[in-house]
């Protein structure tokens, strides 16, 4: 199998510490609002390494860590006039509810940084004891320059990074490269006791401390999207490898972004759009497929005319289950042939090549295909079908096969109601709204509901 390391910027074979065990870490949310659909990305990318280790009999050992503290948590809370408990509380439980609503297992080990900040006070003194780094009026700081690899990740180098960082005007570090350890609490702010006065850690420690404590020493995958590489990646390993002497992970792999006109889908650009008001719009395999059919390298335009071709063309594989009555299914063994086993074989080839998911989505068509080739083996089809459904859920989708099986809403029906939406959006336009409330009023008296969103109009079956 190979894997790009960011490391050393190329496609390495894979070679997992121990055979039949993968330690995986991947940096996890700051919850402090709900999460956006780039961030889901590298969340729904990583299950997608996690499911494919497991199918192929890996025990995988993931952990994503969630950042409970933090300066945007402490504004928000300040914003909701709530405390930073309340915040971190709230948004942590969105955070469950919309990976569950993606069809994204939860990770094993999902430590909260305010939990560990004991060992993260233990590791700045071990820090500062060995000369990596030092106390300045209550703050402390790593001295880049200590630590020999510094840049090693990101490729840069300490002069141009002390150059770029000399606009900073805080006089309190030694080198303006050097990055905080230990925060200093302000008036008012969450805070904790230490030897450098009340405060809080820093960012960049609390994945080192948690990533050490559940994972050990050197682990296997270290992941996350690629605006964190530097400085949060970078600046992980500095203090991990400063402290233990060994690699803090063996492969470094980052996701691409998700864009919007040509710009990162952030919060600070206010051009995002939540994973919940997504969902409300796009079934969760929609959106997944939308992701898989790039590489997760590649940067995607968030682009609807592309999120509803997913929609038809995901379609195409529910209709062949459809087809071939797949719930009835349940008893028959799996019973490959060589045809069908050869699937297997260009399905994991695909994987082994730095999860090449969009070609192993192809796999998944000339599956379905077989399943509408005019030969009349039904057992062989069904067969397929098998087999569509168990490499499709080890890329995470038909995880409610029997609701959507059952519930599929005829495709002329769905293009009709999606018509009648764009009628309404018209008649509000042209300021007709007795119209416009008309085609709502109608389509609900035949069990249809719809819905206005920040994102547009999205319509359900009433219950
Ligand atoms: P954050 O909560 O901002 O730390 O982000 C959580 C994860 O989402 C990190 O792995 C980020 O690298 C990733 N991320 C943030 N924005 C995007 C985006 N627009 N596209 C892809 N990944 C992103
Ligand atoms: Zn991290």
């Amino acid at each position: 199998m190979k894997i790009y390391n960011t490391m050393n910027n190329h496609k390495e074979e894979f070679n997992p510490i121990s055979n039949d065990k993968i330690n995986m870490y991947v940096c996890g949310p700051t919850v402090y609002n709900y999460f956006h659909i780039g961030n889901a990305r590298p969340f729904l990318f990583f299950d997608v390494v996690r499911r494919y280790f497991e199918y192929c009999g890996k025990k995988v050992t993931y952990v994503q860590n969630i950042t409970d503290i933090d300066d945007k948590i402490i504004d928000q809370a300040i914003k909701e006039k709530s405390s930073f408990q309340e915040i971190s509380e709230r948004y942590t439980k969105a955070f469950y509810e919309d990976l569950q609503a993606l069809n994204i297992r939860k990770a094993d080990h999902n430590p909260r940084a305010t939990e560990f900040i004991n060992e993260m006070i233990e590791l700045i003194r071990d820090l500062i004891n060995n000369g990596y780094a030092y106390e300045s009026n209550g703050d402390v700081y790593f001295k880049v320059e200590a630590f020999e690899g510094y840049g090693k990740l990101s490729g840069k180098n300490l002069e141009d990074l002390k150059a770029g960082a000399r606009i900073e005007t805080n006089n309190q570090k030694s080198n303006p490269a050097d990055f905080t350890l230990w925060k200093k609490a302000k008036e008012g702010e969450p805070k904790w006791d230490s030897p450098w006065g009340a405060g809080r850690p820093g960012w960049h420690t609390e994945c080192v401390v948690m990533s050490r404590k559940l994972l050990g020493g050197t682990f296997d995958i270290h992941g996350g999207g690629v605006d964190l590489i530097f400085p949060h990646h970078e600046n992980e390993i500095a203090q991990a490898e400063a402290i233990n002497g060994i690699r803090l992970a063996n492969y470094w792999m980052h996701n691409g972004f998700l864009n919007i006109n040509g710009d990162k889908m952030s919060k600070s650009l206010n051009n995002f759009f939540t994973t919940r008001d997504i969902l409300k719009k796009y079934d969760a395999d929609v959106i997944r497929f939308f992701f898989l059919s790039k590489h997760y390298r590649s940067p995607i335009d968030f682009n609807e005319d592309i999120i509803i071709e997913s929609k038809t063309a995901l379609n195409r594989f529910y209709e062949a289950l459809g087809h071939i009555q797949i719930l009835s299914l349940s008893d028959t063994k799996k019973d490959y042939d060589a045809t069908l086993s050869g699937f297997i074989d260009g399905f994991k080839q695909a994987m082994e090549d730095d999860f090449n998911t969009a070609k192993a989505i192809s796999i998944l068509f000339d599956i379905t295909r077989e399943i509408w080739s005019d030969q009349n083996d039904t057992q062989k089809k069904q067969q397929a079908g098998l087999l569509l459904v168990e490499l499709g859920q080890v890329l995470g989708f038909f995880s409610d096969l029997e609701k959507k099986l059952s519930s599929n809403v005829d495709q002329y029906a769905e293009l009709l109601i999606q018509l009648f939406i764009e009628h309404r959006i018209q008649a509000k336009k042209d300021k007709n709204y007795s119209l416009a409330d008309k085609i709502r009023q109608d389509l609900n008296a035949i069990g249809i509901e719809l819905q206005d969103t920040a994102s547009g109009t999205s319509w359900k079956v009433k219950k």
